[in-house]
């Protein structure tokens, strides 16, 4: 309250240093006040308040797909034609102008200015001890189980396209939507997605799509909505760049929405049969640092693919990224990792080796609980048995004893001389049965 009234005070005095006092002309007792017409205007031209300034947190300007790394370097893209703009989209328009407002949406978006990819580090990392009996150990291992990637990778895109572009851009597609997506989710999306654009994934097919057909085809990969802008922009870039072909370089892969270093090696290597590098993806990163061979750990897959790029023989960077994948797919798992299957566990050849307890369940337990009280109960019984044993022989010899005693008595009363009969004889017979 007491603000409120300063403020209005302060207005006030405010209105009164802008009026003029003179003598009245008729009565010089009294004073008269006229409105001083400069100071008013001017007071009129400024509000009374401040205009607030609108602050945004830093929540509100970050994207909502962050977390997707290879996907994460696309720019924002405005949306199309006048709109009214929410908060969140004039702090986002603050602060990434829009050079390509007011254009054409369907027209190709300028390529990004290629980053270069770093090939190699200035120091070499040096390779580990034992690397290659643990690469052959892996090697074998993976000989014994079918993993999906084995199956279902993106070299199996490829499949029912002839045209050698057509099998180069499903080898990139495949890869796009293979992203936080498990390989059988992407392999039925990729046959969907071939099967929508009217049984051959072109880049003709795709850039004449309605969003619409690519989303139900691709629908239950991780980040659809993203991932159909992305095939419909690079199908665009593309066209426009490239010759309707897949480049050939990692940089111009690097290039395209959506695509990050990972995929760009790989899709060199499965498309073109080139090997510049090795495609990193979570489970070489994660692998190659259980197993120790990098000092210090990693932090990143760049990081990972570089160290391994400058120790591991050139021949094998095609091969790693394949066998890395599927060992983590059936044993070496993020989540408890098999090690009481794995080779490496039981010849100490891995530091990130887990002794693996039985988890004992609570209705386990109580199981064993209730077994070890059974058996008390049991062992109770039994004593009891045998008192009870002792006991009972005891009645039953009376009884016998007794009925013996009356049969003897009525064999002997019928004078046909069985009157001899060995009464403890019987008696004893009787105690052992
Ligand atoms: S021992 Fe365990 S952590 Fe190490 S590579 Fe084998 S499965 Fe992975």
């Amino acid at each position: 309250m007491s603000g409120i009234k300063r403020s209005v005070s302060t207005r006030s005095s405010a209105r009164l240093t802008a009026m003029i006092s003179h003598a009245n002309p008729h009565n010089p007792a009294v004073t008269l006040f006229e409105l001083n017409s400069s100071a008013t205007a001017s007071e009129s031209a400024t509000p009374d308040r401040p205009a607030k300034r609108v602050k945004f947190s830093k929540e509100e300007i970050s994207d909502e797909d962050e977390p997707l790394s290879e996907l994460s370097d696309d720019p924002y893209t405005p949306e199309p034609g006048p709109s009214k703009l929410t908060p969140k989209d004039s702090a986002r328009s603050r602060k990434t102008p829009k050079k390509s407002e007011g254009k054409a949406p369907a027209k190709a978006k300028s390529p990004k200015k290629p980053k270069p990819i770093p090939t190699a580090l200035e120091t070499p990392h040096p390779a580990p001890d034992n690397w290659k009996v643990v690469y052959d150990k892996i090697k074998e291992m993976r000989s014994k189980v079918t993993a999906p990637v084995d199956t279902m990778g993106c070299d199996q895109a490829q499949r029912g396209e002839t045209d050698p572009r057509c099998r180069r851009l499903s080898t990139l597609v495949s890869l796009m939507l293979s992203s936080q997506t498990k390989d059988e989710v992407t392999d039925a999306a990729v046959s969907q997605l071939r099967t929508a654009l009217g049984g051959s994934i072109t880049v003709a097919a795709i850039i004449d799509a309605e969003d619409s057909t690519i989303s139900g085809a691709i629908g239950k990969v991780g980040f659809w909505r993203r991932k159909t802008q992305y095939i419909k922009q690079t199908a665009i870039q593309l066209r426009d760049n490239h010759d309707s072909d897949v480049p050939k370089t990692v940089d111009e892969l690097c290039a395209l929405p959506g695509v990050g270093p990972k995929m760009a090696f790989l899709a060199l290597q499965r498309a073109w049969n080139l090997n510049h590098g090795i495609g990193v993806d979570v489970h070489v990163h994660r692998i190659s640092n259980r197993l120790g061979w990098h000092k210090p750990s990693t932090k990143t897959p760049e990081e990972t693919r570089l160290n391994l790029q400058s120790w591991l023989p050139k021949e094998l960077h095609a091969d790693i990224n394949h066998l890395l994948v599927g060992f983590g797919q059936t044993i070496c798992a993020p989540v408890r990792p098999k090690c009481e299957q794995c080779t490496l566990s039981s010849d100490g050849l891995c530091p990130s080796a887990q002794v693996v307890k039985p988890k004992v369940s609570k209705s386990k337990s109580k199981a064993t609980k209730m077994v070890k009280n059974a058996k008390i109960v049991q062992k109770d019984a039994d004593k009891e048995e045998v008192e009870d044993a002792d006991a009972k022989p005891k009645i039953e010899i009376a009884f016998e004893e007794e009925e013996v005693k009356s049969r003897v008595k009525a064999v002997a009363t019928l004078g046909d001389g069985v009157a001899s009969v060995d009464l403890s004889s019987a008696i004893k017979f009787e105690e052992e049965e």
